[in-house]
């Protein structure tokens, strides 16, 4: 059996890669603070599967807890999705973002290497190419000095984590650059739950939907896009989960520093993402145009094909699930998780 400590697997991303990691015979271990998770994930998690998946309350900047986990468990990979993620926020609180990722990021590797486990999954983002010069995005597209801290750390951990390898070009680092994660579980037991206003385009939009909210503000209809708003790839997040099980399969004890955009390579406007889920929900979404947000990126859509020819990996889910399996989840939870 194979055992991989996901830490931040309460959360929106690592709670689906639990699911599809089980799904194909690993073994799980969530190490979570439940700072932006609830318990109740455990229990939905536990639900999906028919079984009890194991997790450990702690931080990624505790050094004797991650002492004591590696200890106690034979650890052989690590998939590291514990981190602050929120772009304005990072702005105000700067430190908090380069100590809970970065620093957070170092301590981990550190009990990693103490415990001559080799094996290393990042969650990165699409953020680290800034204003794309080009697009579509391939592995070799520049990084940038991103725009806000909460992109630099990504920036930063993708730059520790090279330098550790050459150091211990024993071990096998995954830097996976994920497009935008949207969508949730068919079960619609687990899905995306932002603290206070989302200031992500798909979770404002099942919020409206649901009348938590009452109408998108579209940021921008000037740029020079079809029409006019800005293009994202939005990937489903099982399709994304089960990138991470994929780049399990061919990279654990495959030495190396290994790079992998995980997007669909299609763009979408936000006016196909406002016309999509006005499809999914059986009437228009009430919206309106709103001045520019803001650091915002024109357009950003990846080049897949390194994943496919390396990983046999591919984004099957389309726009429609997206949408229709968000709208799902909201809908049996309006308010989230309750705990
Ligand atoms: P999330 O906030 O839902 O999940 C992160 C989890 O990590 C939460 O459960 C939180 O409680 C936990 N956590 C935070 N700090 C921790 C710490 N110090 N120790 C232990 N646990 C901690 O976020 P998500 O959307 O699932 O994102 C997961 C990762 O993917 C993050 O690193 C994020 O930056 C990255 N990412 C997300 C997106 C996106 O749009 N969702 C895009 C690109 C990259
Ligand atoms: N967006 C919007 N209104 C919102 C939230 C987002 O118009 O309330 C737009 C945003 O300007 C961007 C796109 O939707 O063009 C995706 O935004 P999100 O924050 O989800 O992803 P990111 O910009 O971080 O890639």
């Amino acid at each position: 059996m194979t055992t991989i400590l996901v830490t931040g697997g309460a959360g929106y991303i690592g709670s689906h890669t639990v699911i599809e990691l089980v799904n194909a015979g690993y073994e799980p271990i969530i190490y979570d603070n439940f700072y932006n998770a609830k318990k109740t994930v455990l229990k939905r998690i536990n639900t999906i599967l028919g079984r009890e998946v194991k997790c450990i309350e702690g931080d990624i900047r505790d050094a004797q807890k991650l002492d004591l986990v590696f200890s106690q468990n034979k650890i052989d990979g690590v998939i590291n999705f514990a981190g602050l993620k929120a772009v304005g926020e990072s702005v105000k609180m700067p430190l908090e973002y380069y100590d809970n990722n970065v620093n957070g990021a170092r301590v981990l590797l550190s009990a990693m290497l103490k415990h001559n486990c080799k094996n290393f999954i990042f969650s990165s983002s699409a953020t680290v190419y800034g204003e794309p010069d080009s697009v579509p995005l391939t592995e070799n597209s520049p990084l940038k000095r991103a725009n806000c801290p909460y992109g630099q750390t990504k920036v930063d951990i993708e730059y520790m984590c090279q330098e550790l390898q050459v150091a211990h070009n024993d071990f096998s680092m995954v830097l996976l650059r994920y497009f935008n994660p949207v969508g949730a579980h068919k079960s619609g037991l687990i899905g995306e739950d932002p603290k206070g206003v989302p200031n992500n385009l798909m979770p404002y939009l099942t919020q409206v939907a649901v009348g938590r909210l009452k109408e998108l503000s579209i940021f921008g209809n000037d740029y020079p896009t079809k029409d006019g708003t800005c293009i994202r790839d939005y990937i489903h997040v099982v399709d994304l989960a089960l990138g991470h099980v994929a780049a399990l399969k061919h990279c654990l004890n495959k030495p190396g520093c290994h790079i992998y955009n995980l997007g669909t390579g299609t763009g979408y406007s936000v006016l196909d993402m406002v016309k999509a889920f006005s499809k999914a929900i059986g009437y228009e979404l009430p919206h309106k145009f709103a001045p520019r947000r803001a650091g915002d990126v024109v357009e950003c859509y990846a080049d897949p094909s390194k994943a496919k020819n390396e990983l046999g990996w591919v984004a099957t889910r389309t726009l429609d699930d997206m949408t229709f399996d968000s709208y799902n989840w909201q809908k049996n939870n309006p308010n989230g998780y309750e705990d």
